[in-house]
């Protein structure tokens, strides 16, 4: 059937596009009418996904420049909060962070002391200056399914932003299984299409881009982590600490009809408190698995 697509939680085969030329671009964010997951149809190939991640994609993360104080102490104050969430479920042991980028969740897994940091990265760039601050056997340069850690090692494993954009989300779920020990928790941030701000804002949501190539609502995330040996142990909204300066830098790269200008507007007037840090929802929810005994 032309213009259906197949979902990878549920193997419906009826989905249909939802919203057309997203970002002006030959993609549509299809929906399954069975399990409610969107994601990017049709999904791009791998010289598209290349494209999309060239060298501008981390400019809104200042990586270009060198990574501004501000910018490293709002990403630092966000992974403490997330560690202190994921203190809950597991307190020691090795723990993996897939995507980890520079390090930063790294950072403060060291600066609080309970477990012992490993992360696997896929730029040579970013990994690179991971492995200057942790070593190179700690670091991984690559993608989870290459990274050489032996089975049945890891007491946790953290995925922030990561299980949206890669092609095959299930597989990236049995890979973080295999190399969790039993009873172990895995521990995702990804976008929620159940939150507010993606009612919202319908086709105009800031997470709608050629990068994010699934999005889950937590019913569809537990279904397709039930099949790969998880059970859901908590499902929250997830607070990132941001500051206003960031936010307008982001608008400015992700442009919004309404958002961009409106913070570039706010932003004049809010000057004075434009690097202050505070915590807010961005339409991502903050989910905690555990390997089921077998
Ligand atoms: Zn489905």
């Amino acid at each position: 059937m032309e213009n259906s697509f197949i979902c990878v939680v549920c193997g419906n085969a009826g989905c249909r596009p939802l919203f057309r030329n997203l970002r002006q671009s030959r993609f549509s964010v299809a929906r399954c009418p069975e399990c409610g997951l969107e994601f990017l149809a049709p999904q791009p190939d791998w010289e598209e996904i290349a494209k999309i991640y060239s060298a501008d994609y981390y400019t809104p993360w200042d990586m270009k420049r060198s990574e501004n104080q501000i910018t490293a102490r709002m990403k630092r104050l966000t992974f403490a909060r997330r560690l202190r969430e994921l203190r809950r479920f597991v307190s020691s042991g090795p723990i993996l962070d897939v995507g980890t980028a520079t390090g930063f969740f790294l950072d403060e897994v060291i600066a609080e002391g309970s477990f012992v940091p490993y992360g696997i990265e896929l730029s040579e760039y970013a990994g690179g200056i991971a492995r200057d601050k942790f070593g190179a056997q700690r670091i991984h340069i690559g993608t989870i399914e290459t990274a050489p850690f032996p089975p049945g090692f890891f007491s946790a494993v953290a995925m922030s932003d990561l299980i949206e954009h890669v092609c095959d989300p299930a597989a990236v779920l049995r890979r973080v299984h295999e190399l969790l020990k039993p009873g172990g928790i895995a521990m995702i941030m990804t976008p929620d299409t159940t939150s507010i701000s993606r009612r919202l804002m319908g086709s105009r949501w800031t997470q709608f881009k050629l990068e994010h190539l699934f999005y889950f609502s937590p019913a569809n995330l537990g279904r397709m982590a039930a099949g790969c040996g998880f059970h859901v142990l908590s499902v929250q909204r997830a607070r990132k600490v941001m500051t206003l300066k960031y936010l307008r830098d982001q608008f400015q790269v992700y442009r919004h009809p309404v958002l961009t200008p409106l913070s570039r507007g706010l932003g004049w007037i809010l000057k004075p408190w434009e690097d202050r840090p505070f915590p807010i929802t961005m339409g991502e929810m903050l989910v905690f698995l555990q390997k089921s005994a077998s």
